[in-house]
């Protein structure tokens, strides 16, 4: 059987590039966007009642990883990219449907508008279907995954004096808490974790328009270099 889906909306997000996006949601409370709903979802009727609700399910089309040919194994970034495992056991983007699912924090509901928190979405990713997460039967007391069990570690973000000034600045002009989402996105590691940069090597990426770049002065240290505006 095959049958076809349409988007209920597009994700405006903080992420403009898949780099550096966190592999969760959560991981990152300061990455915000608004989910814009696309007709007839944009009408009041559609999100009646979602104002009761704190998290929500957000199925969507990694749309910047759609593929031709199904993948039976994948390489998980998160194993360092050098181990396989079975399309199933993991949340790889590479996947049959190319569906993914998070659940996000909903700070604000309007007709037409879902303002979210929490997100690992890139800008402009379609979403299928939106659902309240129901703590009763979403959170499974006792469940294990002997995979992923525990977030990643994180690794201290530091700065360089003007590049902090810089992006409270910015963050005070985007009105979005742009230290916060700098410091949590990096403290994931955003490289390769097979890499081993030379303390010279930059690394950059664009959270809202902003370019933000860092380098490793040794391993296990991040320093951000600079904030500007793209
Ligand atoms: N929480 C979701 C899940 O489990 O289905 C996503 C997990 S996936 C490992 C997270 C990664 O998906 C992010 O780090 C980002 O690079 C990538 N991503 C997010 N939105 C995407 C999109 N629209 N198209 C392709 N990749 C995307």
């Amino acid at each position: 059987m095959s049958h076809s889906v349409t988007p209920v909306g597009v994700v405006r997000s903080c992420f403009k590039e898949k780099f550096a996006i966190p592999r969760q949601p959560h991981l990152a409370p300061a990455a915000r966007g608004v989910l814009e709903l696309l007709p007839p979802f944009d009408q009041a009727g559609a999100v009646d009642g979602l104002e009761q609700v704190s998290h929500v399910w957000l199925l969507f089309l990694f749309h910047q990883a759609l593929e031709d040919t199904p993948r039976l194994k994948v390489r998980p970034p998160r194993l360092g990219g050098n181990r396989s495992l079975g399309v199933f056991a993991t949340r790889s983007t590479h996947r049959p449907n190319g569906i993914g699912q998070s659940v996000v924090r909903l700070e604000r509901v309007e007709p037409g508008r879902l303002w979210l928190s929490g997100l690992d979405l890139l800008d402009g990713t379609p979403v299928l279907d939106i659902k309240p997460y129901v703590p009763y039967a979403d959170r499974v007391e006792g469940a294990v995954n002997r995979i992923g069990a525990d977030a990643p570690p994180a690794i201290p973000v530091e700065w360089d004096g003007p590049a902090l000034d810089a992006a409270t600045v910015h963050g005070q002009r985007l009105a979005e808490p742009l230290v916060a989402l700098v410091e949590q996105c990096l403290a994931q590691d955003p490289k390769p974790a097979y890499q081993v940069p030379p303390p010279e090597r930059r690394y950059g990426v664009r959270l809202w328009d902003v370019d933000v770049h860092w380098h490793y002065p040794e391993p296990g240290r991040i320093r951000v270099l600079d904030v500007v505006r793209a």
